[in-house]
């Protein structure tokens, strides 16, 4: 079975409604390679029918499909599973728990559970996503949810995120940061950059030591938003959905929280031209 030929939820619930459907799923996306022993690496393994469990010929170890990955001694169904990954991943603007939780006819503890070891996922993924070619990168700010000022009011504190994009892959990378400080960009992008042919980004004082990564080129949006090459629009697009993402599904994100809803936003994103794989992709770094 493909997963890009599932179109939608109903089909994903038929393809994915038992166990075992599911089971031989994952096995061909976690070993495309066939069985490998997870501790040892051997790839000469023993199916105990019985227990249901692979023994490896090397070093003995038993393992099963699920072991090492989110799914392990789970007491939530891999059918379930399987939907709530197919949801979170063909929502372009995310899914709140509490939708996942009517869609699965599961309570909201589990749904939210459910989300939050797909977001780990996820994260998985993109980490090996290194960003090449020419690449965009910008500085948001991210309403986080209020806390209590020192007047007994209520604030509304923000959160400066780093975006990056390359244009040549379409990937997307965005990082909490710290402070605005020049040398935490070049250190937050140097993790995040690969073979990296030029930058561009806005005129902000911050980004004032980019050439240390390499050829960069501020864009001075006063005076114009586009010149040529010479534009920061990828980035800006993936802000604006982020955005409607965070006001639209999960209506308030507490700081503590933030970077795991950007790195949900930034595998999506990352992977939308290629949409019809995404299930797999989470399956495969599960
Ligand atoms: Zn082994």
């Amino acid at each position: 079975m493909d997963t890009s030929e599932i179109k939608s939820l109903e089909q994903a619930r038929r393809e994915f409604s038992t166990r075992v459907k599911c089971e031989k799923h994952l096995v061909a996306m976690r070993w495309p390679d066939g069985v490998t022993c997870p501790k040892c690496g051997e790839k000469h393994v023993y199916w105990l029918k019985n227990q249901r469990l692979w023994e490896c010929a090397a070093c003995k170890h038993h393992f099963s499909v699920t072991s090492g990955t989110i799914f392990h001694r789970s007491k939530i169904d891999l059918p379930r599973w399987f939907v709530a990954i197919w949801l979170m991943c063909h929502s372009p603007k995310g899914i709140s728990a509490k939708q996942i939780e009517r869609e699965l006819g599961v309570c909201y503890e589990t749904a939210w559970y459910l989300a939050k070891r797909i977001r780990k996922a996820m994260k998985h993924d993109i980490f090996e996503n290194k960003l090449c070619g020419i690449v965009e990168a910008d500085i948001g700010v991210i309403k986080t949810d209020g806390g209590q000022s020192t007047h007994g009011g209520r604030i509304a504190p923000s959160t400066n995120v780093l975006g990056m994009v390359s244009r040549d892959s379409g990937a997307l990378q965005m990082q909490i940061l710290q402070t605005l400080d020049t040398m935490e960009i070049v250190r937050v992008c140097q993790k995040n950059f690969g073979t990296v042919r030029r930058i561009y980004t806005d005129a902000a004082r911050s980004f004032n030591r980019m050439w240390m990564l390499g050829s960069s080129m501020p864009v001075t949006h006063a005076r114009q938003w586009t010149n040529g090459e010479a534009h920061t629009n990828y980035v800006e697009n993936a802000w604006s959905l982020l955005k409607r993402g965070l006001v639209g599904q999960f209506h308030h994100v507490s700081a503590k929280l933030l970077q795991s809803y950007l790195d949900e936003f930034s595998f999506r994103y990352s992977h939308r031209r290629e949409k019809g794989q995404m299930m797999d992709l989470v399956l495969a770094s599960c």
